[in-house]
Order: C-alpha cells, then sequence, then structure tokens
C-alpha cells in the first residue's frame, strides 16, 4: 500500500463472480492495481448461471466485450425475455418481456391510453404492444435499440451463456490484462493480529497471498465474508421455501427459442435455457416436500431432448449476506473513488450483477 492507496487486490475464487470481477478491475483500473485469482479445480465452480437479464450489457460494455465474440466464445444465444408456464393454473402462460411496451404521449403513460383503447373496444391485449413479446413469441430478434425515424424503443436484449465458457472468455480478458492466477485450495485465511483484518491466504501447497483488498467470490460458502469475517447470512427460507435444484443439460430439438422458459412443478419450478450446443434445465424444489428421487424424475419427464449427463444435486439457502463489505475502512472507499473514478461503484455492480439471477 502507498499511503492511503491500495495496490494488491486478492479475488478468491474463479467462477462467473470472480472472473467478472477480475475483468472488470483489471479494464477499469488496469496497471493502478495488481490482482491476484485464486481458485481450485477441485473444488469446481457451481455452473448454471446461464440465464441473465438486459444488465449485463452494461457490465460487458464496461469491460468492453465485443458482443458477437462474446456470443461466438460462449456459445450463447440472445434472449428477450422470460416465459412463465403453470404458474396461475396449469394451463397459463404468460411472457414476461424485456423492454418498452407501446407509447407514452404528452404527459401521460402508454398504459393509459390502452385502458381507455380497451374500455371502447379498440386495443389489443396489452402485450401485442410489446416488440420484445411479439418478437420472442415469432421466435425472431434483431438488434434494434431504437425504431428508425422514431422515437421508439427498439428490441431490449439479454443473453444465455454457457457459465463455464463465459468465465473462461473473461479469464482470457483478465489474463490479458496483467491478472494472475493460482490455481489450489485455501486451506487457512490469516488475519492481522490487530485489526482483523484479512491479510493473506494461504494454498494447500503453502504458498501465501497477501493483499489489501479482497473479492470473496467463493460462492455459497463465503469463505472469507462468512466463514471468516461471519458478516451474517439474511435467511429467506421462510419467504422462499426452495434449498435444492436437479441440473442436467440436453440436447437440443429445435431452433433456439429467444426466451428463457420457467415451469412451474407440484414443488418448484423448471428451468430451460436454450444454448447453441445444448439446452441447461434445473428443477428448483424445496426436499420438505419432494425427495429428490421424485424431483429428478419429474426433471427428466419434461426434457425436451436426450439428457447429455447424469442429473446433479446442488443445496443453497435462500436470502442474502447480511453486509457486501466487511471491515472496509473509509480509506479503502476514498482510495477506489479517487483512483478510478466510480470505481467503487462499478466494484459493487460487478458482485451484484454476477449473483443477481436471470430467470
Ligand atoms: C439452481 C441455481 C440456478 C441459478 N441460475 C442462475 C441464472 O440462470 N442466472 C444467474 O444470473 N444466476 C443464477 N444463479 C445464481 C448463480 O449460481 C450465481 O450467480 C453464479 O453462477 C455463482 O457463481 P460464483 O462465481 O459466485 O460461485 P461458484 O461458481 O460457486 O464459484 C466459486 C469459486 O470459488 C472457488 N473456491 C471456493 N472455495 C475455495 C477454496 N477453499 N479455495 C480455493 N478456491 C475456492 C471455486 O473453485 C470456484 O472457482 C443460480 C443459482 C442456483 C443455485
Amino acid at each position: 500500500m502507498i499511503g492511503d492507496r491500495i495496490q494488491k487486490v486478492v479475488i478468491v475464487g474463479g467462477g462467473t463472480a470472480g472472473w467478472m470481477a477480475a475483468a472488470a478491475l483489471s479494464r477499469t483500473m488496469g496497471l493502478q492495481l495488481s490482482i491476484h485469482l485464486v481458485e481450485s479445480d477441485e473444488i469446481g465452480t457451481v455452473g448454471v448461471g446461464e440465464a441473465t437479464i438486459p444488465a449485463i450489457r452494461l457490465f460487458n460494455q464496461l469491460v468492453g466485450l465485443d458482443e458477437d465474440e462474446f456470443v461466438r466464445e460462449t456459445n450463447g444465444t440472445f434472449k428477450l425475455g422470460i416465459e412463465f408456464q403453470n404458474w396461475g393454473q396449469l394451463g397459463d402462460s404468460y411472457m414476461h418481456a424485456f423492454g418498452q411496451f407501446g407509447q407514452s404521449l404528452g404527459l401521460l403513460e402508454f398504459v393509459q391510453y390502452w385502458l381507455r383503447g380497451r374500455r371502447e373496444g379498440v386495443a389489443g391485449p396489452l402485450w401485442d404492444y410489446s416488440l420484445n413479446e411479439v418478437s420472442a413469441r415469432l421466435g425472431r430478434f434483431a438488434r434494434i435499440p431504437q425504431i428508425p425515424n422514431t422515437n421508439l424503443d427498439g428490441i431490449a436484449h439479454a443473453f444465455h451463456f454457457d457459465a463455464g465458457l463465459y468465465a473462461a472468455y473473461l479469464r482470457k480478458i483478465a489474463e490479458g490484462a496483467g491478472v494472475v492466477r493460482s490455481e489450489g485450495r485455501i486451506q487457512h485465511v490469516l488475519r492481522n493480529g490487530e485489526t482483523g483484518h484479512v491479510s493473506a491466504v494461504k494454498l494447500d501447497s503453502g504458498a501465501e497471498i497477501a493483499g489489501e483488498l479482497f473479492i470473496d467470490c467463493s460462492g455459497f460458502r463465503g469463505l472469507l465474508i462468512e466463514q471468516t469475517l461471519e458478516a451474517g447470512y439474511e435467511d429467506w427460507t421462510h419467504w422462499l421455501p426452495c434449498n435444492r435444484a436437479i441440473a442436467v443439460p440436453s440436447r437440443n430439438t429445435r431452433p433456439a427459442r429467444p426466451y428463457t422458459q420457467s415451469i412451474a412443478h407440484q414443488a418448484g419450478w423448471q428451468w430451460r435455457i436454450p444454448l447453441q450446443h445444448r439446452t441447461g434445465n434445473g428443477h428448483v424444489f424445496c426436499s420438505e416436500f419432494m425427495s429428490e428421487d421424485e424431483a429428478t424424475a419429474v426433471l427428466l419427464g419434461n426434457l425436451e431432448g436426450e439428457a447429455l449427463a447424469e442429473p446433479r444435486t446442488i443445496q443453497f439457502r435462500t436470502g442474502m449476506r447480511k453486509s457486501a463489505w466487511s471491515r472496509v475502512s473509509r480509506t479503502t472507499c476514498t482510495t477506489l473513488s479517487t483512483h478510478c473514478g466510480s470505481a467503487s461503484g462499478a466494484l459493487r455492480r460487478t458482485i451484484a450483477t454476477s449473483s443477481a439471477c436471470g430467470w
């Protein structure tokens, strides 16, 4: 550290969150920081964050990704919304399309004109006025940010992508910008005896990696923020009683739909995410209401194509960390914002984007 200025950042974890943080920091702060990322091949990544919302494009722009290259490298597809099936009752289908619908005029929102139009029998269903909905249902997409020669918004899009390939792609970019990667399992987290701040992580090889700012991207376990610093976790099980997911990829049987599907089942719901080379499927459920065998059978019975791997179970607890920052001194925030304009905001956004759910 030179004076107040942080120079050494350590990122713990090389899943989507870790490599997003590494790419964003190295691209925005470049030579001002030395960035070290530690990941363990033996532990691996959760690998199921494959459906996004349009905010991912802001992140990709921040990092300077070329969108065509990004889609190619991640076997990605374009996403215009999410179709919810059977949520209200069996047979229901509702598309939550991204973007705007209709056109506001003068002081009034479009919905006011639409309500009047409905009353007078001249307006169609609301979603007929959403370019995203209509395109998604037709299986169409084009990059149209604005309808030419009008002030009408065009199509808002996000992506589906292979989470492993996305992390690998960002890794290439981050390493190209100077990020150093170490492979190995962290055995100990070392703390400063006086302040209690994390000072280094020790790998099973015996190597110690020291830093001045640590970013915990170790996934559900929260190796630093929870297991070491005990920042606390707010449990949402009483609001969102889901604690397991069964995930399995399947063979594509049709052209990719430009939307994610979310299908309600008896004790949970299923995601279907179309990629170029496979479809990602999962069944989120609550073990108090359904056994793993039953949940697996429901998922396998609702695949469109042949399963390409053994189904695997992911356990989780719904909720959020009580604090995103722990033991951050005023100096840390000032340093980050002074040396990189909105870096402190970018950092927060990085963490939030990578853990925001795009279902
Ligand atoms: C069922 C389910 C479905 C989801 N679907 C979506 C979705 O569609 N879209 C979306 O945006 N999000 C989704 N999410 C959220 C998604 O999981 C996360 O956003 C993201 O993929 C998690 O990535 P991560 O990098 O935080 O963690 P992980 O992928 O778990 O990576 C953790 C990293 O930490 C490393 N690590 C851990 N412990 C150690 C150690 N001791 N030593 C060294 N390294 C260590 C691991 O090796 C790994 O590299 C979903 C979550 C669940 C549970």
